[in-house]
């Protein structure tokens, strides 16, 4: 008899995405009705990057689907830092709106560390600003950035324990790896954060009973680099055109994923391994599906909370 191949739980996003845009949507009724306030988020798009635009697009979307006003600015791939400075300061000094983003990656001629420091850090949902970071790092966030805040979100939504955990993350960027390492330690986890210069990384990463992975490889965590039964967070989002490689990462799903290289031209796939993830891991995400969809709900929340902080009302407000 041969033994039966365990395959990890699989943590969609969508539960706990609908979840946190229900709660939202709950709290602009009640700002509307009780405080006559409307929540509203400018995106700011610059160039015709095709990702971006995406991201972009459902941000606005979910704007919409909770109850937040939205608006989009396009301004053309050759937009300078001083123009895109005018931009943020005007939005900074136009009441209604409430939160800034500014989608990232800008152009190449943009400096986004002057532009991210321009943001009012009141209105800086995404929370890049160096005010915001320090005082994440100290633990006590104003603004948590959205996609470690979803994260944490999607584990204690799924039941999975975080104090007394070994967590492990892999990449240490501004945006998710070094703000998600700050509050799985604010959250009692022991946490190793890795990265390109890590010696034996696979033997570190294998300690871990939550391991994060935020590199921007395809499917470079393999099986030997998961410890059995963790939970594996895939933050990575790479888009795969080979269709050897999507045969081989992909076991069970890998005819779906093929149809979509043959029908788009790209399949997306993560910093994890599926395959090997699903023998090896307790739970892990999927991409699509996982993280990406707790990153635009937690932007919704801290849109309006960032209403409210700047009216001087409270969360139970
Ligand atoms: P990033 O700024 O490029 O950082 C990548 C990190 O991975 C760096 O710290 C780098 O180490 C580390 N790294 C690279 N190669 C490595 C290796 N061989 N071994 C160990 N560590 C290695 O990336 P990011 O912005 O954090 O994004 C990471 C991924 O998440 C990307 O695929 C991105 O598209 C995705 N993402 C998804 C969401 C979402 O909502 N789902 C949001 C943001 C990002 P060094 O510091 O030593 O260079």
């Amino acid at each position: 008899m041969t033994p039966e191949r365990k395959r990890a739980q699989i943590l969609e996003g969508r539960a706990a995405a609908d979840a946190i845009k229900k709660e939202v949507a709950d709290e602009t009724r009640v700002l509307r009705e009780r405080h006559g306030l409307s929540p509203k988020l400018t995106a700011v798009l610059v160039g015709d990057d095709p990702a971006s635009a995406v991201y972009v697009r459902n941000k606005v979307r979910a704007c919409e689907e909770v109850g937040i006003a939205s608006e989009r600015i396009a301004l053309s791939a050759s937009t300078s830092t001083e123009e895109l400075l005018k931009v943020v300061q005007t939005l900074n000094a136009n009441d209604a709106t409430d939160g800034i983003l500014v989608q990232l990656p800008l152009p190449k001629q943009i400096d986004d560390r002057v532009i991210i420091q321009a943001i009012d850090p009141a209105k800086d949902v995404d929370a890049f600003h160096p005010a915001n970071v320090g005082l994440l790092a100290m633990g006590r966030p104003r603004f948590v950035p959205c996609t470690p805040a979803g994260i944490i979100e999607l584990l204690d939504r799924n039941g999975v324990e975080i104090a007394g955990a070994n967590a492990c993350v892999v990449g240490r960027s501004q945006i998710v790896g070094r703000p998600v390492a700050s509050l799985l330690l604010q959250r009692d986890a022991t946490v190793t954060v890795c990265h390109s210069k890590t010696r034996d990384l696979p033997v570190v990463t294998c300690q871990a009973d939550i391991l994060v992975a935020a590199i921007g490889r395809p499917a470079f965590i393999r099986g030997e680099f998961i410890k059995p039964g963790a939970t594996v967070i895939d933050v990575g989002v790479n888009r795969l055109t080979d269709v050897a490689e999507a045969r081989e990462f992909f076991g069970a799903e890998a005819d779906k994923r093929i149809a979509a290289i043959e029908e788009k031209g790209y399949t997306l796939v993560g910093d994890v391994h599926p395959a090997e993830a699903d023998v090896i891991a307790g739970r892990r995400t999927p991409v699509p599906g996982g993280v990406g969809l707790l990153t635009v709900a937690m932007l919704m929340r801290n849109t309006v909370q960032a209403a409210k902080s700047r009216r001087g009302l409270s969360a139970q407000d």
